[in-house]
């Protein structure tokens, strides 16, 4: 094992956003491919925001995406190390605290630990963007807790890094204005610099930055929509990153051993729901059948159920291939089912007179052909029905012949009874023999009354 270390620090003060698994999955692709290790640090400073909800959920939808770590603290459970590493800096005169008026409560006299801020140039090497130089008079003698014993951010984060033995500090951009505070407090504590990377973030789609409060960019909204995580994972992982075999398509273990933080973009991604959707949709292709097959019939049974519609398992099986081929998230499968695009299989439409014969047909012209399609279909086996393309043989010719939206489009209405529906073939093989007879005849005689 080599002595890559690096952290998962997320703030507890809002649900797992995509911003915090971007920050997991770089920092975990990292580790991984140098056989490090991660450290799940949850840093509650702020605890008015902080909430072990947050936390949990955080926790819960890494764990969803597939990502681990080997070692957990809260800040707030560390503090005792803060508090020693302030008092260093006050008994050596790096620091001192300071009896200031409290800005949160004018009137009242606080106690403020401050740095000692020797004024100095600092330069950095980030891994992404070079060298990076700051010069830190202007941040003056900044504070670094509101009390000896409750650190602010700064002083934690360094603190915990050095003790924890974190050799890569992997973050997003928004972070580089800390990093010269933060180094400060490091020479002050005699500690090791450690290896800085600053990514660029991503923007939401109008092009905004992603905020950890919007509820729709957070983890859990996209798994309840239906995502898949090594989908969202993949799209989350190649948001800013091209991996050297430019594949779009990646396993954990394949993104780990083509992973390099070189390779990130040095400009912001923009997050495409989209592109997410096609991600996902591959994903669902992918997938073995069986497993398809069954969280597919799970929905739409509850989805028809709910909605009073009689779901028949047998016809479930059938139709899936064309469902399989309309979605691109499991919500999909809900969405056609709320929006009775699916109802037909299942209970027996009631067609529109108007509308049956279609454009440049009538009423008695489409009852004619009503009339045929009878006759030809209760003509064949049963076993005819059971493939699309086996029906269609039957009626081919006929169609051919008399016009084939002449022919179809009544066909299909009658079968669906909506203006869009796949082909009359597939719908009348999903629904077998006796169900195709009836609705046939039921739109003749609608037609001819
Ligand atoms: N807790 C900080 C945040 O959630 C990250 C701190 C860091 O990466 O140093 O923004």
């Amino acid at each position: 094992m080599s002595n890559v270390k690096v952290r998962f620090p997320p703030s507890p003060t809002g649900y797992c956003h995509v911003g915090t698994a971007r920050m997991a999955v770089l920092n975990y692709l990292y580790a991984k491919k140098h056989g490090g290790t991660i450290y799940f640090r949850s840093e509650d400073t702020d605890k008015a925001r902080s909430t072990r909800e947050f936390e949990e959920d955080i926790k819960d939808q890494l764990t969803w995406l597939g990502l681990s770590w080997d070692d957990f603290s809260r800040s707030s459970e560390l503090v005792a190390n803060h508090t020693a590493a302030m008092q260093k800096l006050v008994d050596e005169d790096k620091a001192y605290i300071s009896e200031e008026e409290s800005k949160k409560e004018p009137g009242t006299m606080v106690q403020v630990v401050r740095l000692r801020n020797p004024g100095t140039t600092i330069t950095f090497t980030d891994v992404i963007r070079g060298d990076i130089t700051f010069d830190t008079t202007e941040l003056g003698d900044f504070a670094i807790a509101r009390a000896i014993d409750d650190p602010l951010y700064h002083l934690a984060v360094v603190v915990d890094d050095a003790t924890q033995g974190i050799t890569h500090v992997i973050r997003g951009e928004d972070h580089i204005s800390n990093t010269p505070r933060q180094i400060l407090i490091q020479e002050a504590l005699g500690y090791a610099r450690p290896i800085y990377a600053h990514y660029p973030l991503h923007l939401g789609s109008d092009k905004s930055k992603l905020s950890k409060r919007t509820g729709d960019v957070s983890v859990k909204s996209y798994r309840e929509k239906g995502f898949l995580s090594p989908a969202l994972l993949n799209y989350i992982a190649i948001l800013g990153w091209t991996p050297p075999s430019e594949k779009e398509i990646l396993s954990l273990d394949e993104m780990v051993a083509e992973f390099e933080l070189t390779d990130l973009h040095k400009s912001g991604a923009v997050f495409d729901v989209e592109k997410l959707r096609w991600y996902n949709r591959e994903y669902l292709l992918r997938m073995p059948e069986s497993e398809f097959a069954s969280e597919a019939l799970d929905r739409l049974r509850k989805a028809l159920t709910a909605k009073g519609v009689a779901y028949d398992e047998e016809i479930g099986q059938k139709i899936l291939p064309n469902i399989k081929e309309r979605i691109s998230t499991w919500a999909d499968i809900d969405q056609m089912c709320a929006d009775g695009e699916l109802d037909f299989f299942f209970v027996d439409p009631i067609p529109a007179k108007e509308e049956l014969p279609g454009k440049g047909s009538d009423a008695a012209t489409a009852a004619s052909h009503l009339e045929k399609l009878h006759e030809m279909l209760s003509a064949t086996d049963s076993e005819i029905f059971s493939t699309p393309d086996r029906l269609k043989e039957v009626v081919w010719d006929y169609a051919t012949q008399e016009g084939r939206g002449q022919v179809l489009w009544p066909m299909r209405y009658a079968l669906s009874g909506r203006a869009k529906s796949p082909d009359p073939f597939m719908i009348a093989s999903a629904i077998g023999k006796e169900r195709t007879l009836a609705r046939i005849v039921e739109a003749k005689r609608i037609l001819t009354t």
